[in-house]
């Protein structure tokens, strides 16, 4: 058979190769570069800015997957940022540490110099929150020397975290915070900069280690939960047995469906799977006919957006696809986006599929999940479930059965 053509490796990507691989279909990934996924901080929602209590909208399959991971803890989170607030999430990276899950009392916060912590603000503003309240939890600022060299001041978050997969660093900074711990009276839980691993999550590892719970704060973009991620991806896909090659897709055609890389070359499939997410990932670019008029008045008017690579389908929103702006130079951005507008368009764009995920107008064998599908929310578990949900309807489709057994097709 030939392989299924997986075009992008977000979360969405990676759950279709997967449920493909371990149906036993064989599995060519394709991906340009860091994506949404990679730039998240770890907290994983199916619905966005959720309070941690929705219902997940997952199949089985979805689930299993997921679990078979390791890297998410689903249920309902409560997490601190280092934007100074408590948020609920459905689930986290194992290195988060989900406040709401300790006992009423006080949370060690260590205060250490570098760039990206101020230990004693964030002490000071978690505190002041209705949730740290209601959890009846307060948060302690307290003096810890947990960078062991001068130059990690400056480091970034994501390589301080490398250096902690290291069992030895991983000691030393559990003697740290025993000892910072021994001069701030009694505390239920040490909340840490995200700096606990990027192989895997080393909060329950350090946790054993300082004899209570340790984990991360939930940093903005780009920290270490995005390259555990990625780490865990790449393994994940490697036992599968799934090929994963870097690149970028400029086009998809059909009879017979052939993906055409930008270096030239042209890979036959037996289906395909479009999970080249949004506009943070790159499937979709903002595009106004302004952008291309330079000095001069625009040819014509086109839709604001449009897919990134040449593909059979049609960009969309609220189920039709993409209107003719009434200007030649496009809408007003202010008109698309949050929080200028409500249920801006910004959210919503993306490719018209029906529920199986297959894109609407394409022959058969042509798939879309995650970011890239209008009117489906930009969330983390959205875009898995959906990429399980696509890899199963290509599995129906090719081999003829959409539940296969995927503990049968492993062994
Ligand atoms: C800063 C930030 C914070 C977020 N916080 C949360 C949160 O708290 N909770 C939550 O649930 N969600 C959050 N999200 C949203 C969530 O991360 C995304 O909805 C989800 O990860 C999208 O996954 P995806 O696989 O669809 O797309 P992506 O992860 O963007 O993956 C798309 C992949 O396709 C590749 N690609 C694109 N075009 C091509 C091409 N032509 N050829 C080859 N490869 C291509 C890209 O390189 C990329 O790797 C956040 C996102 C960001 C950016």
């Amino acid at each position: 058979m030939k392989p299924v053509v997986v075009v992008g490796a977000g979360a969405a990507g990676l759950g279709a190769a997967l449920r493909l691989a371990r149906a036993g279909c064989p599995v060519q990934v394709i991906d340009g570069a860091a994506g949404a996924t990679s730039l998240s901080c770890g907290a994983v929602d199916a619905t966005p800015w959720e309070d941690g209590d929705t219902a997940l909208r997952m199949d089985g399959e979805a689930l299993r997957l997921l679990e078979e991971l390791g890297l998410y803890r689903l249920g309902g989170a409560v997490l601190a940022t280092t934007a100074g607030i408590l948020r609920g999430a459905a689930g986290a990276d194992r290195a988060m540490l989900d406040v709401k899950a300790l006992p009423r009392g006080a949370v060690l916060v260590p205060r250490v110099e570098h760039s990206g912590w101020d230990g004693g603000t964030l002490a000071r503003s978690w505190s002041d929150t209705e949730m740290a309240r209601a959890c009846g939890l307060t948060f302690t600022a307290v003096d810890a020397t947990i960078l062991r060299f001068r130059e990690e001041r400056g480091l970034c978050d994501a390589d301080i975290a490398a250096r902690h997969d290291d069992g030895a660093r991983l000691g030393w900074l559990g003697e740290r915070l025993r000892e910072a711990l021994g001069r701030s009276g009694r505390c239920v839980g040490v909340i840490l900069p995200p700096w606990l691993g990027v192989e895997g999550p080393q909060a329950e590892a350090l946790s054993e280690r300082v004899g209570l719970p340790c984990g991360e704060a939930l940093a903005a973009l780009a920290s270490a939960a995005g390259r555990r991620f990625e780490r865990v991806r790449d393994r994940a896909l490697s036992r599968a047995g799934a090929a994963v090659r870097r690149g970028w897709v400029r086009r998809v055609a059909a009879s017979p469906w052939t993906v055409e890389l930008e270096d030239g070359e042209a890979i036959e499939a037996s289906a395909v799977v479009l999970a080249a997410g949004g506009l943070v990932g790159g499937g979709i670019a903002y595009d106004p006919s302004e952008a291309a008029a330079g000095g001069e008045v625009p040819e014509g008017a086109r839709p604001v957006f449009r897919m990134t690579m040449a593909a059979p389908g049609t960009l969309g929103a609220r189920g039709r696809p993409l209107e003719l702006p009434g200007s030649l130079f496009g809408v007003p951005p202010e008109s698309i986006a949050w929080p200028f507008a409500n249920d801006p368009l910004m959210d919503r764009v993306g490719l018209l599929v029906d529920a199986s995920g297959a894109v609407q107008g394409a022959p058969g064998g042509l798939v879309a999940c995650g970011d890239l599908v209008a009117d489906r929310p930009r969330t983390w578990l959205e875009a898995w479930r959906s990429g399980v949900r696509a890899g199963g309807t290509l599995c129906a489709m090719l081999l003829g059965r959409e539940n296969v057994d995927l503990h049968d097709a492993r062994g």
